[in-house]
């Protein structure tokens, strides 16, 4: 069986980024792009209007940016399956791949396999009710929108980025509420009182928002106070889940060392794991920024070090 230079694991901006690096180094990449696990392509694919993507004045949607990114991949002929990563052994060298239907050795890796955003399924929030019609989970990627504009804004969650995006829509918005379920934040002491302190944000404690209704776009939520059980319907231009995130591993079945919250390690700015030859980039190790570009930017660094790596084994 022949052994590859590099697999790439994922197909969002990490993984096509480092595709096209790692393809114009001459290292011959594999990438398994996904199928059941997601959107392939990631996040992306499932938002509208890009308008932060440097090089695109007049924006460009999720979608379309993806499959740009993909064909320039594959203009310096990356080798794309559409297949899961079922399994890997990092414990051999050199590493196995097992995918739904192929199996790869391979000298490096890089994974990118993104992180979801986690949603509620509350009713009127689903893929096909106001989903990306008024219901996002990426204030920074969305809130910009003219939907948005001088709206009242609902941010759920009560950690760092539910203050974090409130803070931001306040921007845009005529009003930012943050709905957080128990009767005090999970943010940091700082970030709370950013909050807490803001005039355009008003924070409902013990509430859940239960339903979000509206015409073609979010018009209103109906919320409950989960101590009193009262419910209070509130007029709502836009409802942003910010209850964090989950990195794609379970293919790793713990032979990374990971993070205390589940993201990939990586050594401090590298995106070297504690595995030699292993690489992570994009959400699947960052926790921080989360953006297309900044997950682009790491996919880069990714194949730079992998052609390095190689290059010192002689490869
Ligand atoms: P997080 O700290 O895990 O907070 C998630 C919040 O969502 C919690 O308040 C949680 O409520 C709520 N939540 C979770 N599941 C829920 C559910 N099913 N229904 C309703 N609410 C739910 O996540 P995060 O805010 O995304 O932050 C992730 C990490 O990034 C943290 O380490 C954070 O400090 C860091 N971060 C830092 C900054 C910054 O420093 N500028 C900005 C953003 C994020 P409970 O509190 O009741 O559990």
């Amino acid at each position: 069986m022949e052994i590859e230079k590099l697999v790439i694991i994922g197909s969002g901006p990490a993984a096509y980024t480092a595709a096209i690096y790692a393809a114009r180094a001459n290292l011959n990449p594999i990438m398994f792009e996904g199928f059941m696990s997601g959107p392939i392509g990631g996040q992306l694919m499932t938002t509208t209007d890009v308008e932060n993507f440097p090089g695109f004045p007049n924006g460009i949607i999720g979608p379309k940016l993806m499959e740009n990114m993909k064909n320039q991949a594959m203009k310096f002929q990356t080798r794309c399956l559409i297949e899961d990563v079922k399994s890997v052994n990092f414990d051999q060298k050199p590493y196995l791949i097992q995918g739904t239907k192929t199996k790869v050795l391979t000298h490096s890796v890089i994974i990118a396999t993104g992180a979801n955003a986690k949603r509620l399924k509350i009713k009127g929030a689903n893929d096909n009710e106001f989903w990306q019609k008024g219901v996002t989970a990426c204030a920074i990627c969305d809130g910009a929108a003219p939907i948005f504009r001088d709206k009242q804004l609902f941010v759920i969650g009560g950690g760092d980025s539910a203050v974090e995006e409130a803070v931001f829509l306040t921007k845009y918005a005529s009003k930012v509420f943050i709905v957080h379920r128990r009767d005090e934040f999970r943010a940091s002491k700082i970030m709370a009182k950013r909050a807490i302190d803001h005039p355009k944000i008003e924070i409902l404690y013990n509430s859940e928002i239960i339903e979000i209704l509206g015409d073609n776009i979010v018009k209103q939520v109906l919320i409950i106070n989960n101590k009193s059980n009262k419910k209070k319907s509130f007029e709502a231009g836009g409802v942003f889940f910010a209850i964090g995130h989950t990195p794609n591993i379970s293919f790793l079945n713990n032979q990374l060392e990971l993070e205390d919250n589940n993201y990939i390690k990586v050594k401090k700015g590298t995106t070297q794991t504690l595995k030699e030859g292993v690489f992570a980039a994009g959400d699947v190790q960052d926790h921080i920024y989360r953006q297309a570009i900044t997950a682009a930017g790491t996919g880069c660094m990714a194949a730079l070090e992998a052609e390095r790596y190689l290059t010192n084994l002689g490869i």
